[in-house]
């Protein structure tokens, strides 16, 4: 997800449907971080400016791990923490750290494909490049770019027939999946009465196809078919 100009608007958008529940900022100087945070710890999910996380000065149910890595110790206690319920409001787990140890990354992997509702996991990285492919694919990605890699997103197609050689390859399938992502953000943006409704169906569209998906429920070849013409529906 590439994001710039009016993140506000964005993140009303982009969670009407209540999916994103695990996230990762790629180079972020803190701004995008600190906007999606307050979003997520509004109990109206809005921006309010009235509920009690919105007028706290700090993260209420928000637990930091900061510093050289997150160890598999640290991803441990947040599986553990994750899967008690929270006593109100939502709970985040927010994760700064330089880097994430390889067997962290297996048991976060884990906690975030079942989480709780209301349990939020935002990871800031400077790259992404350390993270494994299944951990990186599960995550929202909200990522700073340049304007060449966002003319490129634009014109992404998803073709019916290079949907056979794409289901054969997890890998591929998955990023499938990234950059329809990416190559939504602009147009949540400049939507009008007319067009939010077909897009909204879009993302409905979107949203269970991922998660049938990533729950193995159904054929990838199915799955992406079905999300190609969607996609296709709304061009
Ligand atoms: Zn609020």
């Amino acid at each position: 997800m590439i994001i710039d100009g009016d993140i506000n608007q964005f993140f009303r958008n982009f969670f009407r449907d209540g999916g994103a529940q695990a996230f990762l900022l790629v180079g972020d100087g803190g701004e995008t971080e600190n906007l999606l945070m307050r979003y997520l710890a509004c109990y109206d999910k809005s921006f309010c400016k009235k509920c009690e996380a919105c007028q706290s000065e700090s993260f209420l149910g928000a637990r930091v791990y900061e510093g050289e890595s997150l160890k598999i110790e640290d991803a441990r206690e947040i599986q553990f923490a994750a899967n008690q319920t929270a006593l109100y409001g939502s709970k985040i787990f927010r994760i700064k750290s330089g880097y994430l140890a390889p067997d962290a990354q297996t048991t976060l992997l884990k906690t975030i494909e079942e989480p709780h509702p209301e349990t939020y996991f935002v990871i800031s990285l400077a790259s992404d490049a350390s993270l494994s492919l299944p951990l990186l694919s599960r995550l929202t990605v909200f990522k700073k770019s340049k304007q060449d890699e966002k003319a490129e997103i634009s014109k992404f197609k998803l073709n019916l027939e290079d949907i056979g050689a794409l289901a054969q390859n997890r890998d591929e399938a998955e990023e499938v999946f990234r950059k329809i992502e990416a190559w939504m953000e602009p147009k949540i943006r400049t939507l009008n009465t007319d067009s939010a409704m077909l897009f909204l169906g879009f993302a409905e569209d979107y949203f269970e196809i991922k998660k049938r998906f990533f729950e193995r429920t159904y054929s990838p070849k199915m799955l992406l078919e079905h999300l190609a013409l969607s996609k296709h529906y709304i061009e």
